[in-house]
């Protein structure tokens, strides 16, 4: 479980989070919503321990995350990050660099790591692009690629910042399956979105922050019904079946 109370952090001189709490299971797809610059990234920044906490406690299996020796965090919980810039290297060796957390002081690949990325490397099917420069690859199989990375760390808890972005609508809809497949099989699988009626259709959680802390905290019926999306979005919300339609108010 990753806990978090009264959790606050942000960038030096600017709190963006504050009095956060929340806890997040394996097993459950946590869609976190809110406007643009709300604080999604800089939330699942600090719940993945790339930004400090400046108040409250963040707990991993009731420790507190700063006690956590770095590899043995990297283990535990994988960040996917936004892409601003795309590395000097081929899909290959982003992969291997993903197995960083497993590794001793002689930085080799040992056959548990060559599984991992195996594996990753076939869910994301990536077999024909393995050695073809990031930069030459298409957004699509970049964002691809970076999505083996993260899959290949091997970790129960997967934070994912807009996995989403940048995607043609099919490789849209095998990202968000992939999000389901993996909270199905055990993962604790978190994820910022921007598409409200895909959140609301495969999250089993909505997260929604705004006025810079956790807004609603429950499960997609919940989160319409109580009409805080409409309010913070300034939309209005149908149902059609399994399916969530958004106008204009
Ligand atoms: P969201 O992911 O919801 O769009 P962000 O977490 O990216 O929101 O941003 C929240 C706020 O933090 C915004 O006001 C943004 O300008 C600010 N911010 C983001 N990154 C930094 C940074 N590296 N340094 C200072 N402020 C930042």
């Amino acid at each position: 479980m990753l806990e978090a109370q009264n959790l606050s952090g942000g960038y030096p001189g600017k709190t963006v989070i504050q009095n956060a709490s929340l806890s997040l299971a394996k097993g459950e797809l946590i869609a976190i919503l809110g406007l643009n610059g709300s604080g999604k990234s800089t939330l699942l920044k600090i719940l993945a321990g790339l930004l400090p906490k400046e108040q409250g406690t963040l707990l991993l299996d009731k420790k507190p995350l700063s006690e956590y020796e770095p590899k043995l965090l990297g283990r535990c919980i994988a960040y996917h990050g936004q892409r601003h810039e795309i590395p000097d290297m081929n899909t290959r060796t982003l992969l291997a660099h993903s197995r960083y957390p497993y590794q001793g002081f002689v930085r080799r690949l040992d056959e548990r790591d060559h599984k991992a990325i195996e594996q990753a490397t076939k869910r994301m099917q990536l077999q024909d692009v393995l050695d073809t420069p990031l930069k030459h690859l298409s957004g699509g199989y970049q964002q691809r690629s970076f999505l083996a990375m993260t899959l290949a760390r091997e970790a129960d808890y997967l934070l994912f910042d807009e996995p989403d972005a940048h995607l043609d609508i099919s490789q849209v809809y095998m990202v968000h399956q992939l999000l389901q497949d993996l909270a199905s099989e055990g993962h604790c699988v978190v994820a910022s979105l921007h598409d409200l009626s895909e959140a609301l259709r495969i999250a089993s959680r909505i997260i929604l922050i705004d006025q810079q802390t956790v807004a609603f905290d429950g499960n997609p019926q919940e989160a319409v019904a109580c009409g805080i999306l409409e309010e913070t979005f300034g939309v209005v919300i149908n149902r059609y079946d399994r399916f969530y339609r958004f106008s204009l108010r």
